[in-house]
């Protein structure tokens, strides 16, 4: 007997008058979770919250969450997952979700990356062609310079590096480097939230008055960063402004009761959050937009 694929995960809500679909681009396992969040914590500490929270001790799953907002006017794909890198190993499904839920690569108007990691840049070509070619791209001014310096190399951030130079660089005559405010479209702008790297964005979506922050990667755990985001994270190059950061945008988040979507949140990958002990209590999304 044949093993049977399933198509990927799709997810679909609407938001105002946009369409947002959420592709999981697939999820890997990652062992020892203490290594991860909380590097600078006991690691009994990790696991005693995990714990506490009905999640594996030993093991985590990490997710990845593309998105698609359609605006009626434009097709913007936000992050593009691992593309051909990651099939081999089971991720990189984003394209093929998108197909799934009834669009043409060429229908996509828009390429917005919240920063410039493997996972969130991998699916920009496709043998060897531009994944998305009518596309224009955006992503941020700062992010793009710190990744293309050639200060970069015999550093840990050379594979970045090299990796940007191999997927973004191509585009750059259709990419405009955004700053603090810019927008995207009209309704969708650009807000800087360094630390997990120095120019990665958020991206604020207003569409008849209602809202949804795409967080990116500024908190990548529903339990260990969100509810403790104070406590270091291995993937996060400044950890400090990291932590900062993740307090200033979850804080907003919170305090305006407005949906977000993060990159690595347990699919769909949308949800609320609010104060809780100190740090956030994450909720999932469930018919809050179905009414
Ligand atoms: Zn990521």
């Amino acid at each position: 007997m044949t093993a049977v694929v399933l198509p990927p995960d799709t997810h679909h809500f609407k938001l105002g008058s946009c369409t947002i679909t959420v592709v999981k681009d697939g999820a890997n396992i990652l062992d020892n979770p203490w290594e991860i969040f909380g590097s600078n914590q006991a690691p009994e500490t990790v696991q005693k919250l995990l714990a506490q929270n009905f999640l594996p001790t030993e093991k985590l799953v990490n997710s990845y969450a593309p998105a698609i907002i359609d605006t009626g006017t434009d097709v913007i794909v936000v992050d593009t997952g691992f593309g051909p890198a990651g099939r081999a190993r089971g991720l990189g499904r984003f394209r093929e979700g998108l197909k799934a839920v009834g669009y043409t690569p060429e229908q996509v108007t828009v390429v917005a990356l919240t920063h410039l990691h493997g996972d969130h840049i991998s699916g920009l070509i496709e043998d060897g062609a531009p994944a998305f070619p009518n596309a224009r791209y955006v992503t941020g001014e700062i992010e793009y310079e710190f990744w293309t310096d050639k200060a970069r190399e015999g550093t840990p951030a050379e594979g970045g590096h090299k990796a940007v130079l191999a997927n973004v660089v191509p585009f750059a005559e259709k990419m405009t480097f955004l700053k603090e405010g810019d927008q995207i479209v009209n309704g969708m702008t650009a807000m800087l939230a360094p630390g997990h790297t120095p120019g990665h964005l958020v991206f604020h979506l207003q569409s008849d008055g209602k809202q949804l922050v795409m967080t990116g990667d500024v908190a990548n755990h529903y339990i260990l960063s969100l509810g403790r985001p104070d406590w270091e994270v291995r993937f996060d190059a400044d950890k400090i402004q990291a932590a900062k950061t993740r307090r200033r945008v979850f804080d907003m988040i919170s305090a305006d009761r407005i949906p977000f979507l993060g990159f690595h949140m347990p699919f769909p990958a949308v949800g609320f959050v609010e104060k809780h002990q100190d740090g956030f209590r994450y909720i999932p999304k469930t018919y809050q937009f179905d009414l």
